[in-house]
């Protein structure tokens, strides 16, 4: 199976989208589910750019033309203020331009004598800031499947929306299997190792703006592993750790051939070549590998699309935990046969070119090499990358 395969079989049993309304104040890191018109122009009139004076332009051709100050626009005046032939007004930043205006003179190139106002530098059209420049009203800024980051918060604020559709945050159960794995911080007995993939995959979960489900580590028992799969089939997927290769005692795989459906197993990828996908009762399944290292890049590089593609994310604006780009590598790399490789690579950007380095020791087992490295090479199947060549790859964000 390949990696494209894998996503498209997958998408066939999409994560369930549903919509809820929240108040702005609560929508930050949600994602909108319907495309956000503005309510108003923005600006909503014309307005100045600078404190200063509104004035004529004709009538500020020479240094030092005198005019008579005829009263304040201030941000939030009424839109009465009216200038004629020798007047100017007193302007503040975002202040509606009086009528009969057309440029605005800078604080810094005028002097107050009384009621009069010398004007010592240009007058110019440029710091006014026209109507409906930035938005008009109706104009759809903010795109369906839009992260609500700081500044996507203000734009709908700006467009006038004090509550808003976003996407219902669906639960992700995390579920590690093995009779070896202790929770971090206890005490271990021999054979024992501390248990850390359903932290990092709970956190994955989260920052695709879903709300992470993480239950304590099942033993390799089909009647334990039977109970936590359907104590957690309320949520609306589960994610398993471990126990989907072909070891005897890999009793993810077994249960969902004997009691689960499974579309697919085994991709070609590497690492992470065994993972399955299917269902438990009616909950989407992954069952991914528990190799720490591919884990994630199972996570990565399927997961990822089935939560994007599901949920309609915007492939620019929505959540994104890697970035596809091509780097120049510094070392040789070994790519894998028949499979898509994922090598840990750290990316660095240096004059204008991204380069990519490999650091410590690959082995899917260990974690560190995703710590150190900020990367994973996307080679093809059968190809091995040599340094000074351009590749694919995904940098992890
Ligand atoms: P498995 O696929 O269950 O055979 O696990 C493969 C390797 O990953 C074994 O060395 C496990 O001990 C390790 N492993 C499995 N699950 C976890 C986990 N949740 N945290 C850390 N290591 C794990
Ligand atoms: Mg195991």
């Amino acid at each position: 199976m390949s990696l494209d395969r894998a996503i498209e079989i997958s998408l066939m049993k999409p994560l369930g989208m549903h919509v809820e309304t929240v108040p702005l104040e609560e929508a930050g890191g949600r994602i909108t589910a319907s495309p956000l018109a503005s309510k108003v122009d923005d600006p909503r009139f014309d307005n100045s750019a600078m404190d200063g004076f509104a004035v004529i332009a004709s009538d500020c051709q020479v240094t030092g033309s005198t005019l008579r100050i005829i009263g304040t626009s201030q941000a939030g005046s009424e839109l009465s203020l009216r200038i004629r032939e020798g007047q100017a007004c007193r302007i503040m930043t975002g202040a509606p331009l009086p009528e009969g205006s057309d440029a605005i003179v800078m604080i810094e190139d005028t002097v107050v004598n009384g009621d009069q106002v010398i004007v010592n530098g240009p007058a110019r059209t440029g710091f006014i800031r026209k109507r409906a420049e930035n938005l008009s009203m109706g104009q759809v800024a903010l795109p369906s499947g839009t992260l609500l980051t700081s500044a996507s918060l203000a734009l709908a604020g700006t467009m006038g929306h004090g509550s808003l559709e976003v996407i219902k945050r669906p639960r992700i159960a995390v579920i590690s299997t093995g009779d070896e794995l202790v929770q971090p911080g206890d005490e271990l007995a021999p054979g024992q190792i501390y248990e850390s993939n359903s932290h990092a995959l709970a956190s994955l979960v989260e920052e695709m703006g879903c709300l992470a489900v993480r239950h304590e580590a099942a033993n390799d028992s089909l009647e334990e592993l039977r109970a936590t799969l359907d104590e957690l089939s309320y949520c609306d997927a589960i994610l398993t750790s471990g126990g989907v290769s072909m070891g005897d005692w890999d009793l993810v795989r077994k249960i969902m051939e004997e009691e689960g459906s499974i579309s697919f197993w085994k991709m070609k990828l590497r690492p992470g070549g065994p993972p399955l996908f299917g269902s438990w009762r009616e909950t989407p399944l992954f069952g991914l590998p528990g190799n720490p290292v591919s884990s994630l890049v199972v996570f990565h590089t399927l997961v990822v699309p089935w939560i994007s593609r599901s949920l309609g994310f915007h492939p620019e604006l929505g959540p994104r935990i890697s970035q596809r780009v091509s780097v120049e590598l510094e070392d040789d790399i070994k790519g894998a046969p028949g499979k898509l490789c994922l090598r840990r690579i750290r990316i660095r950007s240096e004059n204008g070119r991204l380069l990519a380095t490999t650091h410590t020791h690959q082995g899917s087992g260990n974690i560190h090499s995703m710590v150190a490295h900020n990367g994973l090479s996307l080679l093809p199947p059968d190809t091995d990358g040599e340094a000074g060549q351009v590749i694919e790859a995904l940098w992890l964000l």
